[in-house]
């Protein structure tokens, strides 16, 4: 039985990373806990997100591994990739994974409503199919978001495009994809295509892609697309998306530069934006950002005192891990007698490139201008599995010291396993490591990593930076 009469303690609107957390440890601490989802629980990283694309990426770097087997040795002979069959064997593992956390609801003893929920005003919840309403204390709003595209005014045939949420539904693997974005999921997915030899295509509008990371970042990865055999279209957009009658592709994309590319799929990979449309912000009178993201503090509370947000929804970092940090800071603060928040500083990252970006902290760029003087240490080189190897990508790795006390104060790396290396190198800076500690630290040979701690000259530009 809730607590002050109403039907719920609290009430958790969608079941992704943040606000299965959330239910959980609320209703652990005793709460009468609810929480509905409009799609599938587990949310944009277990359905269609994080999980399915990691395995879309073990995928496409078996294909690589085949090839570098023979240069090893190895008479590989592979009779194609099997893409019905994997899709298949994926979506059955994200089924399990769907599953667990809908039973780790219901053992924490929440009532999950798989329908979904808009707030009728700041304590009562309405769900859409079955039309129950609810009276609640709380409302914590863990809605994520949702790929964006342009309108059709904008992009005359965007219809035939498809986003994040289709790609891992597609039932044939394409001849051609055309990949319109720069950012991680156009980034992950440009290589994952042309791993699994689809002829693929990346037009992106700047000039380097994953803009707002680190520089050398930035060049590695857009020059490891070029020797994937991706063809990167930069400084263009799409105009148009036209199909074709009684050809082998079925679209013809135009682009800004005049120039057209025919192709199978179009994958709009062009951000996301929080999930709030039609969600009842406005009757709960919960204020929203220019991008409609729900504004909240540091312990993710909203200006109504009685709702919260934590996730993608709050546009702070669009992370599952850090969705989840938020969702379990916020019911150890409400229901667990245990008041904290989650520190947004020095959350490390991945993007599932390959070879992987791993990135925690400033880049040289923001130190700069944060510190005014930083040291820079990196070092560019092809790993010993490359040496045997016909053709083998550049590893990149790269230290940004604050001058004055030696504080490392950014790591970036692309590298195979950059994404391992980065979990625990976040621990060090994290803990305000300092470059002599680096330097204190033995090295582990031969690997990749220990060039970490054995970076020992100042970087020093051939040219002043501009
Ligand atoms: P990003 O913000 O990373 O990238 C969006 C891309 O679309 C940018 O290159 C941007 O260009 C471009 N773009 C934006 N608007 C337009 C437009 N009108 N026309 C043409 N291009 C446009 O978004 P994603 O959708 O790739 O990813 C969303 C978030 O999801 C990420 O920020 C990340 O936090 C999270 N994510 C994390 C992953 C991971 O941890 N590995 C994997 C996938 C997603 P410009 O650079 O010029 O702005």
């Amino acid at each position: 039985m809730a607590e002050l009469g109403y039907d719920y303690d609290l009430f958790v609107i969608g079941s992704g990373s943040g606000g299965v957390r959330a239910a959980r440890i609320a209703a652990q601490a005793g709460a009468k806990v609810a929480i509905a989802e409009e799609y599938r629980v587990g949310g944009t990283c277990v359905i269609r997100g994080c999980v399915p694309k990691k395995f879309m990426v073990y995928a496409s770097d078996y294909g690589r591994k085949l090839k570098e087997a023979q240069d090893y040795g190895w008479q590989v002979e592979s009779s194609g990739f099997d893409f019905p069959k994997f899709m298949s064997n994926m979506h059955a593992e994200v089924d399990r994974l769907s599953g667990i956390y809908l039973r780790n609801l219901a053992n924490a003893g929440v009532d999950v409503f798989e329908e979904r929920a808009e707030m009728q005003d700041a304590h009562t919840i309405v769900l859409k199919d079955s039309g129950k309403t609810f009276s609640v204390d709380k409302i914590l709003i863990a809605t994520g978001g949702t790929p964006w595209r342009p309108t059709p005014e904008d992009l005359p045939g965007v219809e035939h495009t498809i986003t994040s949420n289709e790609v891992f539904h597609i039932e044939e693997l394409p001849k051609h994809i055309v990949i319109a974005g720069g950012g991680y999921i156009a980034c992950e997915f440009a290589h994952i295509f042309a791993g699994l030899g689809v002829d693929t295509c990346l037009v992106y509008r700047g000039d380097t892609v994953l803009n707002g990371f680190d520089w050398d970042v930035r060049t590695s990865v857009h020059e490891g697309l070029k020797e994937a055999g991706v063809r990167v279209i930069t400084s263009a957009v799409l105009d148009e998306v036209t199909t074709l009658e009684g050809e082998d592709h079925p679209y013809c994309v135009h682009l800004s530069n005049d120039t057209k590319i025919k192709s199978d799929v179009v994958l709009m990979a062009v951000g996301r934006r929080p999930a709030t449309a039609g969600l009842g912000c406005d009757k709960a009178g919960v204020e929203l950002d220019e991008k409609g993201a729900v504004i909240v503090d540091d312990m993710s509370r909203t200006n109504v005192p009685n709702v919260f947000a934590v996730g993608d929804v709050t546009d702070r970092i669009q992370l599952t891990p850090v969705a989840i940090r938020e969702g379990h800071a916020f019911a150890d603060t409400v229901f667990g007698g245990e008041e904290h928040s989650f520190d947004h500083d020095n959350v490390a990252s991945a993007v599932f490139t390959q070879p992987e970006v791993g990135t925690v902290g400033m880049t040289e760029a923001e130190a700069r201008k944060a510190f005014g003087e930083v040291d820079i240490y990196k070092t560019r080189f092809r790993p010993m599995q490359t040496a045997l190897l016909e053709h083998g990508e550049r590893v990149m790795i790269k230290l940004v010291v604050k001058a004055d006390d030696e504080r490392v104060v950014g790591v970036h790396i692309v590298s195979p396993d950059a994404a391992e290396m980065i979990q625990m190198l976040g621990i060090a800076v994290k803990m305000g490591v300092t470059k002599s500690q680096f330097d204190a630290t033995c090295a582990v040979h031969p690997t990749i990593a220990e060039e970490i701690v054995t970076l020992r000259h100042k970087w020093v530009p051939e040219t002043e930076p501009a």
